[in-house]
């Protein structure tokens, strides 16, 4: 882990007030150096041999999703992809972009989509937008 991503792990569970231990920092930092929103499963391959256990990942994210350091980006294959909530507000995270060619989600933090108006009864808490088509490199190609 490089020391600015150190440095950003430290001050993330600082706000949080959440204590640090190895597995917490390990997951932190592997969500900081992606740069995309990442499956549990993506962040314990990313930390490599000395991830912590499925478990521990586990109780991990819920601790951070309950913090709100870190909440549900998207839901794909029936899996969730967890991101930083940084760039985000509470009320509406940035649009994701699915490529139905290569498969790639990129987070599309400049573009903001005006909330929707609530209407007949129905509260909206929270807008999540989900974007597909090709992304720059397969629209080059295609
Ligand atoms: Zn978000
Ligand atoms: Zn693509
Ligand atoms: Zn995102």
């Amino acid at each position: 882990m490089e020391d600015r991503t150190k440095h950003k792990v430290e001050q993330l569970l600082k706000s949080a007030r959440l204590r640090r231990t190895k597995a917490r920092s390990d997951i932190l930092g592997a969500l900081l150096e992606a740069h995309q929103p990442l499956t549990r499963e993506q962040i314990s391959e990313r930390i490599g041999a000395c991830a912590p256990n499925k478990v521990t990942i586990y109780r991990a994210m819920e601790t951070f999703v309950a913090a709100d350091i870190v909440h549900k980006a998207f839901v794909q294959d029936r899996t969730w992809y967890f991101e930083l909530s940084h760039h985000c507000t509470t009320d509406q995270c940035h649009p994701h972009f699915s490529c139905t060619s290569c498969g790639r989600t990129d987070c599309l933090h400049e573009l903001s989509i005006p909330m929707t108006a609530d209407s007949g009864g129905y509260i909206i808490q929270h807008q999540r937008v989900q974007l597909e088509g090709l992304c720059p490199k397969c629209s080059k190609s295609a």
